[in-house]
């Protein structure tokens, strides 16, 4: 280690910056952040300073530095573009044993200033002892992505109860197993929710033992449709989290990746017109699961409420009083849309757009035809490959144009993405004589057109 990593208590204690540019703004706010009492010395200060002058959060003394300005300071930083000033600052300070950062000298500090996390109280630093601080950001922006912002709000609650869990558990290892069922359970996700204060009630409860602190949970989370770089923060956390994961084929392997190496996985299947498991006893699974105590994720592609049967699987949750989060997901119309150039929605050429189910219930669709055979619109047909060929001449039976632009988007958004584009008046012959995999979603409307310029993923 080149450094030693400290976190120094600078509350009202005086802090030096020399300069009065951008770059000296954002030390004096960092120093700020930690409640220091800040004195910034230039010839001149830009208008961010001028501000927190204003507003008495900063002393501004317009003078050139000299060497007595050092005293009484128990942290100095030179954020000058005069590197003679720069180095006269750094040596006065170091035989004065005053710790001093020179912006962008690693040579002139004695103490640098790491890349930070900040989720007061925790606060993660990160240093490349000025090695390769744009890859310390980098790992900055990585833990930023991946570390909930309320776990500032999670480590404040636990302090509050420190003391007590002190009390009722002797042995640290029985204090650690508490913590750790808090901080990865019910009370940590309450916190994260937004709801501290049922969060501090479950986590008394559970310190009385008053609850049963052995009941699992369930995450009802949307997959989006395939590139894992679509999931959001949310379902990427608690995929990581579960202890079960309940997946169907529509889940594409790249996000099944990304679950917790050691979680338990259980295929749920869901093919068309072949489920392995019948809808009822997912639901029933879910439940039973959470009993046990376990932490099930239930991942579905897209979005768990757009054609996903998610409100059954959370209605069977809520009549057994089972705690359950739901977390959206790219949805297919939008992923699809996006990855083939095709905006769903265009000043010119689309409205509105409707998302409606192409799904043949006894070899027809009960749909509202004339709603649909509309201009200015786009229609989005999931579940809609079978029905192609009766779904194209009912829309031209109430009217569509024969030649509106169909888009077929074949595994949208995964390696295999694949476009294909006809008219309604074509769509079932295309269908009949190419080999089509699932999933494959269908975009009808003007907007299709659109493609031939914005088509950006698609080499
Ligand atoms: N809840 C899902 C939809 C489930 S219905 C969502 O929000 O996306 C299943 C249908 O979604 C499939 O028949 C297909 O029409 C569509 N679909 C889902 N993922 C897709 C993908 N990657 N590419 C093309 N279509 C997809």
């Amino acid at each position: 280690m080149n450094y030693l990593p400290i976190f120094i208590d600078i509350k009202q204690k005086p802090c030096l910056v020399i300069g009065g540019g951008d770059i000296a703004l954002r030390k004096i706010n960092l120093l700020l952040k930690a409640n220091a009492q800040v004195t910034c010395i230039a010839k001149q200060c830009c208008n961010g300073i001028a501000e927190l002058v204003k507003d008495k959060r900063v002393i501004f003394i317009k003078k050139s530095f000299e060497p007595s300005d050092i005293n009484a300071q128990v942290l100095i930083v030179s954020a000058t573009d005069d590197s003679t000033l720069n180095a006269q600052v750094s040596t006065l300070a170091k035989d004065a044993n005053i710790p001093v950062n020179v912006v962008d000298s690693p040579d002139l500090c004695s103490f640098v200033m790491p890349s930070i996390v900040d989720r007061s109280p925790i606060v993660i630093a990160i240093s490349s002892a000025g090695k390769a601080p744009v890859l310390a950001r980098l790992i900055r922006a990585k833990l930023e992505s991946t570390i909930p912002h309320a776990y500032g709000k999670l480590a404040i609650l636990a302090g509050n109860f420190r003391d007590q869990v002190k009390a009722k558990f002797s042995n640290i290892e029985d204090r650690r197993y508490f913590w750790e069922k808090i901080f990865s359970g019910i009370v940590a996700e309450k916190v994260f929710a937004g709801k501290v204060d049922e969060a501090s009630v479950d986590l008394q409860a559970q310190l009385d033992g008053s609850t049963d602190s052995n009941m699992g949970e369930v995450y009802l989370v949307g997959g989006g449709p395939g590139d894992p770089d679509l999931l959001t923060f949310k379902a990427l956390r608690l995929m990581q989290q579960a202890d079960v994961i309940l997946y169907d084929r529509l889940v594409s392997p790249e996000v099944m990746e990304l679950v917790r190496r050691d979680a338990e996985l259980i295929y749920v299947g869901k093919e068309r017109d072949n489920h392995s498991v019948p809808q009822d006893g997912i639901n029933q699974l879910l439940v039973d699961l959470a009993m046990q105590g376990r932490r099930v994720c239930r991942l579905k592609g897209g979005d768990p409420f757009i054609f996903g049967r998610g409100g059954e699987e959370i209605e069977t949750l809520a009549e057994n009083a089972v705690p359950f989060q739901v977390v959206p997901g790219i949805t297919a119309a939008s992923g699809c849309s996006t990855y083939s150039g095709i905006p769903l929605t265009h000043r010119d050429y689309s409205q509105s757009c409707r998302f409606v189910t192409g799904h043949l219930k006894d070899g027809s669709m009960n749909l509202p035809w004339n709603e649909l055979a509309v201009e200015q619109q786009t229609i989005v047909f999931y579940m809609a490959l079978k029905g192609a060929q009766h779904l194209s001449e009912q829309l031209i039976a109430h009217g569509m144009r024969a030649n509106m632009p169909v888009a077929l988007v074949e595994k949208g958004t995964t390696p295999d993405h694949k476009v294909y584009v006809t008219t309604l008046a074509e769509l079932g012959a295309l269908v009949e004589n190419t080999t089509i995999h699932a999933p494959t979603l269908m975009i009808v409307g003007e907007v299709v057109k659109l493609r031939e310029k914005l088509n950006w993923f698609e080499k």
